[in-house]
């Protein structure tokens, strides 16, 4: 049980494509002492530059001086994928046409990716040394990459079947993308190790 932080999720709210407390496991809390009370908010790598100037502490560190309840309630909800988009391994078994399959198994292949990233991000967060910088910009490359591959499936998806010149991957996609990227996060299915090649 070496990586913990899994079971404490990110604590910012946030309005993007629904609103919702981000979904991705916290790295980090920042704390400050308010009038004698101990403040603190948990936080993914990607929000770890919220409440500046509050002190930062690896949700590890932070643990062994103060109480810190996994899996607490938080007041309101979760972000989690648009339910028309729930499960890209499901919609490639369903596909009709064989650009329609690419296109689901470039989304799937982008979320193995996106997490990959976001776990780095957060590692990153907590432990800022330069050790942990290769890993995060190695895995930020492989992101990028297959996002242009997925927009790039998209278009042909979009054309070959529907006569849609120039289409724009939806923002639900990459939405979609993202929860099931933290979701893969929370249950511990992403390896830390780089995307594989291929
Ligand atoms: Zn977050």
């Amino acid at each position: 049980m070496e990586e913990e932080s899994n079971e404490f999720l990110c604590e910012v709210f946030l309005r993007l494509y629904r609103p919702g407390h981000c979904p991705f496991p916290g790295t980090v809390v920042r704390h400050m002492v308010y009038r004698g009370k101990q403040l603190r908010t948990i936080l993914c790598g990607e929000h770890v530059g919220v409440f500046e100037g509050w002190e930062t502490s690896p949700i590890q560190v932070y643990r062994e001086r103060h109480e810190l309840v996994p899996d607490d309630v938080i007041l309101g909800v979760r972000i989690w994928p648009s339910p028309d988009i729930t499960c890209f391994e499901e919609s490639a078994s369903n596909s009709e046409t064989r650009t329609e399959l690419n296109m689901w198994t470039a989304m799937h292949r982008a979320v193995k990716s996106h997490a990959c990233w976001r776990y780095w991000l957060g590692h990153y967060a907590a432990y800022p040394v330069p050790v942990n910088r290769g890993p995060l910009q190695d895995s930020y490359g492989n992101w990028q990459r297959a996002k242009d591959h997925a927009e790039g499936m998209y278009r042909t998806y979009a054309r070959e079947d529907h006569g849609q010149e120039y289409a724009e991957l939806p923002e639900g996609f990459l939405h979609s993308i993202a929860c099931k990227a933290a979701e893969n996060l929370r249950s511990r299915k992403v390896s830390q190790g780089s995307v594989s090649h291929g």
